[in-house]
């Protein structure tokens, strides 16, 4: 039987529900994502080293005996153990930190294989905190023929329990080593690769290691590939409303604006126009860099659905959000009989059982709110268009999965906000089902923000310059350090922080948001901000996206050296939207790396969000872009395209090939990369 990669880990392999939980925080639910969780590198235990040959910085294992074992006290308790070999030659093995019980095992005369990177020492080469295999006297036994591979893992679970259940799952597959399409091209199989990756040879180069990636690396993009190609199929026989477009009461309402649409803004209406008034759906992105003005755009387009009779909805990723963008998109639509109603998952009851009756009912046609507009409970009079705002994270599949739980009888439109700005051939590959606009032009008179980077030791005077700014009547937002094991201990940093800050300043009136608060709080909180009530606003990331204040013209980001470019570059948009000139200080924690100054610096140089998406991708050689640091979801698991952007013509020609004439190889492929993902498609 053919294994099946989306089967739950319990399906195949007997193991406790606490260890199910840790590879599942491990990102590892599936068959198939447990044989894709590839090694992070390799260790070599296949042959020991003579305690004399040890290399500075250079892993060993070593064949040893415990001659010393002592504990100091100075500055800081340590543990010392000296061990030697057959040859008499000493090594010093140092912990800095330990538990009682652990001295007691370095019994004098006791050997052990002890494998660690080697230190050069003040008395010679040093292992700190080694692993130890205890042996039965001097006698060596049977060393390891692999190369060791170490993964990325969780605490609680240790890298035998990976190479254990590894081991077992290539067993599985094992059946798989078939001469398969891909082979007939000289690609190893796919078991194949998967066993040189997971149990290389001690023999192994790097050139076979690379050898192996490339298979999976060449199934992974002709997947995704094939997933695009499928989403297009699917949505051409889809049937969505053919809207007709009231010219005029757009106008009236462009007309009713405090501004002119720029240039973009226009050409980008027009697009959608075009798209709206066909029964195929439309499947669009709007790239647009932060404060080019999506959210107006988005809003014509929702109201040239309502104006012929249909609803809207907005999605937005954060319950802020969507309570910002329901206050702006109201105050815009002053004076028209349209009804806006916020759907998130935190309502009271009643408010709720409302507003889901007036979306039922059609009273409602615009509506904004967070995932909870897809909820089953939720049924929409005639949805005719969903927009995305900023889920630059939603895959290929997450979206098509947007297009199920919509409606059943009818397709709607879709159209997708991102500010995430990624270069165009890049975006034709990860977005290849949607048609692409861009809104390249920033409104006419923004002065560019000047970003400065300084050390955290000067956090006292930069306070003093927060406190001068908010005296003269502006204000300030002071983004909290990024903490992405724990979401409570981000918040409870920035209370303290708020707390200081008022404790500096205490003539100037701190406010504070961060995602745990309860939702009105953290609303009325906002709504001050927003009034200029509050002066400086204290913040965690939940201020990231979309949340716009034109007084606000400073911001400092602390330990900007943690978060990423894309991510900093949206936070630093929140100023710069009002007429006055902006700064945005990004505070450091000395010493800084080479690569993170060169990443901060690009921030000083640039406020362009494609220039900066493109340097970063020049510095660390991508991944980040597309890729989310904060929850770890990747969009690719062995493919990075900007590094494999040289194979993406053949991964062309493949698909292709295969759509025509290899139908069961596409099933396969689609199996092991988007399991359980490609339910819609099938119909
Ligand atoms: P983003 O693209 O980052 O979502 P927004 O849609 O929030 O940007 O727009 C940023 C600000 O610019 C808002 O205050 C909006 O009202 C304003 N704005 C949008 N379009 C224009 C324009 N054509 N001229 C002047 N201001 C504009
Ligand atoms: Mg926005």
């Amino acid at each position: 039987m053919t294994p099946n990669f989306s089967a739950p880990l319990s399906t195949y392999f007997t193991l406790s529900d606490k260890k199910l939980a840790l590879f599942e925080k491990a990102g590892v639910k599936t068959l198939g994502e447990l044989l894709l969780h590839l090694p992070l590198r390799y260790e070599d235990r296949s042959h020991l080293t003579p305690i004399a040959d040890l290399k500075h910085e250079t892993y060993a294992l070593v064949h040893a005996e415990v001659v010393d074992s002592r504990v100091s006290f100075s500055r800081r308790k340590m543990l010392h153990i000296t061990v030697q070999d057959s040859s008499g030659a000493r090594l010093y093995l140092r912990y800095f930190h330990f538990f009682a019980s652990q001295p007691k095992q370095f019994v004098a005369g006791r050997w052990g294989l002890f494998y660690a990177k080697a230190q050069a020492g003040a008395y010679g080469m040093e292992f700190h905190h080694p692993e130890i295999q205890w042996l039965n006297g001097a006698q060596l036994p049977e060393l390891s023929e692999h190369l060791l591979a170490v993964y990325s893992t969780v605490s609680g679970l240790s890298q035998k329990d990976w190479r254990k259940l590894i081991a077992q799952a290539l067993v599985l597959v094992k059946p798989l080593a078939v001469k398969d399409v891909l082979v007939v091209r000289g690609y190893l199989s796919f078991y194949q690769a998967l066993e040189q990756l997971h149990r290389p040879q001690y023999s192994l180069d790097e050139a076979q290691l690379a050898k192996a990636r490339e298979r999976l690396i060449v199934e992974e993009l002709c997947a995704h590939q094939l997933s695009i190609a499928l989403a297009r199929a699917y949505r051409s026989r889809l049937q969505a409303p053919k809207i007709r477009i009231d010219t005029q009461a757009l106008q009236r309402f462009e007309q009713s604006l405090s501004f002119e649409l720029t240039k973009a803004q226009r050409r980008v209406f027009a697009e959608i126009t075009q798209d709206l008034t066909r029964s195929q759906p439309m499947m669009r992105l709007i790239q647009g860099d932060v404060g080019s003005g999506k959210t107006i755009v988005a809003l014509l387009a929702a109201l040239s659905v309502i104006y012929a009779g249909y609803q809207a909805v907005l999605m937005v990723p954060t319950e802020l959000l969507a309570e910002q963008h329901a206050q702006n998109i109201q105050r815009l639509l002053q004076g028209q009989s349209i009804q806006v109603a916020v759907l998130v998952s935190k309502m009271p009851a009643a408010k709720k059982r409302a507003t889901l009756q007036a979306v039922t009912s059609g009273e409602v046609q615009l509506i904004i709110g967070t995932h909870a507009v897809f909820q089953a409970q939720v049924q929409y009079h005639n949805l005719a268009l969903i927009m995305i705002d900023e889920q630059h994270r939603f895959g290929v599949h997450q979206r098509l999965a947007l297009q199920d739980k919509s409606v059943a009888e009818q397709a709607v439109h879709q159209l997708v906000l991102t500010a995430t700005p990624i270069p165009r051939t890049l975006a034709m590959s990860v977005y290849g089902e949607l048609d692409i606009s861009v809104i390249d032009e920033l409104p006419a008179g923004r002065k560019p923000i000047h970003t400065s980077v300084i050390s955290a030791s000067r956090r006292e005077a930069l306070i003093e310059r927060v406190g001068e700014n908010c005296r003269q009547g502006r204000q300030a937002y002071w983004v909290c350090p990024l903490i992405e094991e724990s979401e409570v201990l981000e918040c409870e940093n920035a209370q303290a922080i708020a707390q200081m800050l008022q404790a500096c300043l205490p003539d100037i009136k701190v406010g504070l948001v961060h995602g745990r608060l309860a939702q009105q709080e953290r609303y009325a909180v906002m709504q001050a901000f927003i009034k200029n009530e509050i002066a400086l606003l204290v913040a965690t990331t939940v201020i990231e996206v979309g949340v716009d204040v034109a007084n606000a013209s400073l911001m400092i980001i602390e330990n900007a050296e943690r978060f990423g470019l894309a991510q900093l570059h949206q936070l630093r948009g929140r100023v710069g939207r009002g007429a006055q000139q902006s700064y945005c200080v990004l505070m450091y924690q000395a010493p800084l790396g080479e690569v993170a100054r060169q990443r901060l610096e690009v921030m000083r140089e640039s406020n362009d969000g494609f220039v900066i998406a493109q340097e970063d991708l020049n510095i660390r050689g991508g991944g980040e872009l597309l890729g989310t640091r904060q929850t770890g979801a990747k969009l690719f698991k062995v493919a990075d395209l900007e590094r494999d952007a040289m194979l993406l013509p053949k991964i062309a020609q493949y698909t292709q090939e295969w759509l025509m004439e290899n139908q069961a190889f596409v099933e396969i492929l689609l199996a092991r990369w988007a399991a359980g993902k490609m339910r819609y498609l099938q119909s």
